[in-house]
């Protein structure tokens, strides 16, 4: 064993392993993780708690971008409402629900409709469309639609939504601000709490390699999500678009971005953390290597074409999401397999279980 793997970062990964909580200076040092024997230290610790707390079944996900219309102006999104360059769309409710149909029959069993912070989905056409799915499908159904008010979430759960994803995107507030303006983050953080109130399965996440963005501030994205007791946290690196106000910033990297899965992982343990999309986009490989930090859910992408290439939250997305869609279910079985895992058959809902995996996490076993 060497001196770097029995140093600090050792007995930051042990702490986690034995269920202590970790404080925010040691969570930055496990996110500044370097290449080699930390990095594979880190990995290795996230990949048995993985594996203690919520086993080796992948979750797939299958995500219909149902309206490219957006009301927000988020500073690195290609959806904001000032972007006059992007087509948008809103795709009609029966094509909505035989893309469910289709995504049940290749093994997901969850559906996750995805849009905009589009006014037009009140609450009445909203309803209507969760509840045919859950009649015809008897999916689970994910709501990624932004922030509403309560009387909205409560209608939609009523309707038989349960779960919803809602990033925060950073823990900064001053980024936050910065990068939607007009917003606070307090906003966001108070429809968390009311989607918990109602009983939703709460997903929320934040992007990394923001511009100006600090490992500090990473850190406190970790500490909030766990203080908010967030059951799926959705983690991909920035990547800038052309037609918004950061399209000249460098993306952020994939490292950071494992880095970050794998402390989530240690830290809250038996929550459902995918491997995404905008990962995939920088680097197929990537995403490969975020199932062996961490990873339990895989979300492919159900929008039908044209709408997948044209829902660009950051460019690069349409083709990676089309070649993800026409993907077989047996293809996904054998790629997991590969990996020492399979294809997830329940809801895939968060266990709660406790989990102390057996073994310790430096490469070469207990010292
Ligand atoms: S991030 Fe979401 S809310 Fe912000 S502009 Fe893009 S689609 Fe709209």
């Amino acid at each position: 064993m060497s001196a770097t793997c029995t140093s600090e970062i050792t007995s930051i990964l042990e702490k986690a392993i034995e269920g202590a909580e970790l404080d925010r200076d040691e969570i930055v040092r496990l996110l500044s993780a370097r290449d080699g024997e930390e990095k594979e230290a880190l990995y290795k610790a996230a990949d048995e708690v993985r594996k203690a707390c919520v086993g080796d079944e992948i979750y797939l996900r299958g995500i219909i971008e149902f309206s490219a219309y957006c009301r927000r102006n988020c500073h690195y999104c290609g959806l904001r409402a000032q972007n006059r360059d992007i087509h948008r769309y809103r795709i009609p409710d029966e094509e909505i629900l035989s893309r469910a149909k289709l995504l049940k029959e290749r093994s997901c069993t969850t559906v996750v409709l995805q849009s905009g912070e589009d006014a037009y989905y009140n609450t009445e056409r909203l309803c209507r469309i969760i509840r045919r799915i859950k009649d015809e499908t008897a999916l689970a159904i994910t709501l990624s639609i932004g922030e509403r008010s309560y009387g909205e979430y409560e209608a939609f759960r009523e309707a038989g939504a349960e779960r919803y994803l809602l990033r925060h995107e950073t823990a900064s507030r001053e980024l936050y601000r910065s990068l939607h303006p007009g917003h606070e983050l307090e906003d966001r953080i108070a429809c968390l709490r009311m989607l918990k109130r109602l009983g939703y399965e709460v997903g929320s996440g934040c992007i990394v390699g923001l511009p100006g963005q600090s490992i500090a501030d990473l850190a406190d994205d970790v500490l909030l999500l766990k203080g908010l007791d967030i059951d799926m946290i959705g983690v991909g690196p920035f990547i800038p678009h052309p037609g918004t106000p950061l399209g000249s910033h460098p993306a952020g990297g994939t490292g950071p971005v494992l880095n970050m899965l794998a402390v989530l992982r240690l830290v809250t343990k038996d929550t459902n953390i995918p491997a995404t999309t905008a990962l995939g986009v920088l680097d197929p490989e990537a995403r490969r290597r975020a199932f062996a930090a961490g990873a339990n859910v895989f979300m492919p992408n159900f929008t039908p074409d044209p709408y997948t290439a044209y829902y660009e939250i950051y460019p690069g997305k349409g083709p990676e999401a089309g070649a993800i869609a026409k993907a077989s279910d047996s293809g996904y079985a054998v790629l997991f397999e590969g990996m020492g895992r399979r294809i997830g058959t329940g809801y895939g809902y968060r266990t709660r279980k406790a989990c102390t995996p057996e073994t310790q996490s430096c490469p070469g076993g207990p010292q």
